[in-house]
């Protein structure tokens, strides 16, 4: 594999040759994992990666870059999901050497799927303040306690999982990083019904489920540092869309097809939780008012706030170093996102008028407006409330002094009636 070097690195350079080897390898007849094998082996499934991880050392910019080219040329790339997204990351960044060569090349196939095991009924912002734990017997880890928000748990085989495995020590400090396999005795999986009406979260019960030793991200009782760095690619994902994969026949893509069937089942909701700012000219339109003025400049300002963050993320994107990890600039572009999508069910609002409010073929834009208003609450919460946002923003890029933590520095076990 012969990575472009450092002077050429333009998109230009980068789409060529990604169009090359496309044009040499990719053939719709063969199964889409064969294909996805390919891909990673090339290094074109996740460009930014280190060449020892079977990456190209490009910059972060190239990964969004070959995912769209890959669409764009017929062929298809890795699966979308919190697996692709945050746990191979959070892997590649803080997991053992054995971890890597067993898990990335079978999430990024898309062969593992995952969720996420973070959230808890007592501790949501305030993560490190969990309370689920883990207890080591032999070499198997056993988990014990609830978890709670978890998107996609119900198919998921494996969760990445926070657990305290020493209350002794201030609550940050005895947190760890686990790869829990799902599908065992001890894990039973709840699903939670939405104002929406969607299922797409679950309550998961951990009732001395194990987890081998080997499957610890980064050191024990470290898990914090690695939790950080999930949650730091989490902010960069909150527009969720599905692939548009070329209707061409081939067994590739009517399995990229049926895949993409089943994951949008539980995220069909998350491009309205956006507030679908793509759809206010074509809902104005439709509703007869492109010409009233108040709308026309609630429109612009809309789609303006649109047009500037998405510059402002591919700004940061470049910027970012090859390899280097997203930093407090994505707590930004999940404000703006959170912005953009409150403004947008506002003007869908102003469109549409009390129409907003119901659902059925008839309704405003065939009910999207309605499920639009009924989901965006959502896209504040996910991945750190807006307000959790602002104070990383405080801190760690305006240098403000840091929010009083009075439970920070004192054991665990002595805050309050935890432990
Ligand atoms: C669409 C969606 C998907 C999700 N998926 C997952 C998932 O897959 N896995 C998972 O583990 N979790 C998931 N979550 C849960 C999410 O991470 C939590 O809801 C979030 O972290 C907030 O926690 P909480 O709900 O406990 O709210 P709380 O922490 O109780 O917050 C309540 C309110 O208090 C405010 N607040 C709290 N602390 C502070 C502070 N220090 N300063 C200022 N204001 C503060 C908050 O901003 C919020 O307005 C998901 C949530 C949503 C909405």
């Amino acid at each position: 594999m012969t990575a472009p070097a450092p002077t050429d690195l333009t998109p230009d350079r980068v789409r060529a040759e990604l169009a090359a080897w496309v044009g040499q390898h990719w053939d719709p007849a063969m199964s889409l994992r064969d294909w996805r094998e390919l891909l990673f082996e090339s290094g074109w499934a996740v460009p930014s990666w280190p060449e020892r991880w079977h990456g190209r050392e490009l910059p972060a910019w190239a990964d969004e870059l070959a995912g769209s080219e890959l669409l764009r040329l017929g062929a298809v790339g890795v699966p979308v999901g919190s697996g692709t997204w945050l746990a191979a990351p959070t892997i590649l960044a803080h997991g053992s050497d054995e971890l890597r060569e067993r898990l990335l090349r079978s999430t990024l196939t898309g062969e593992l799927t995952w969720c996420q095991l973070f959230s808890e009924p007592g501790a949501g912002s305030d993560l490190a303040g969990l309370s689920t734990t883990a207890v080591l017997d032999g070499t198997t880890w056993v988990i014990n306690g609830q978890k709670v928000w978890n998107t996609s748990a119900h198919h998921a085989d494996l969760g990445m999982l926070l657990a305290r495995t020493d209350s002794s020590v201030p609550k940050h400090h005895g947190i760890t990083y686990f790869v829990l396999p799902m599908k065992q005795p001890g894990v039973e999986v709840r699903r939670l019904r939405q104002m929406n009406y969607h299922a797409s979260f679950n309550e998961v019960f951990l009732t001395d489920a194990r987890v081998p030793m080997d499957n610890v991200v980064g050191a024990v009782g470290h898990g914090w540092t690695a939790a950080l760095t999930t949650l730091a690619y989490e902010r960069r994902f909150a527009a969720l869309r599905r692939p548009s994969y070329s209707p061409a026949p081939g067994r590739a893509l009517d399995e990229a097809r049926a895949e993409a069937d089943d994951h949008f089942a539980t995220y069909s909701w998350y491009p309205q939780r956006a507030g679908r700012p793509d759809l206010i000219i074509e809902h104005a339109r439709a509703a007869g008012v492109a010409d009233d003025p108040v709308i026309r400049q609630a429109i612009a300002r809309l789609l303006t706030l649109h047009r500037v963050s998405a510059w402002t993320a591919e700004r940061a994107r470049a910027a970012r170093a090859p390899g280097a990890r997203p930093g407090a600039e994505g707590s930004i572009g999940k404000l703006a996102a959170s912005n953009i999508a409150r403004e947008s069910a506002k003007v869908h609002a102003m469109i549409a008028g009390a129409k907003g409010l119901l659902t059925g073929p008839d309704s405003a834009l065939g009910g999207v407006v309605a499920e639009v208003l009924m989901s965006v609450p959502g896209q504040s919460i996910a991945g750190g409330t807006d307000e959790i946002q602002k104070n990383i923003l405080a801190e760690k890029v305006l240098g403000l002094p840091g929010e009083i933590r009075v439970d920070k520095d004192i054991p665990f076990s002595q805050i309050g009636h935890r432990g």
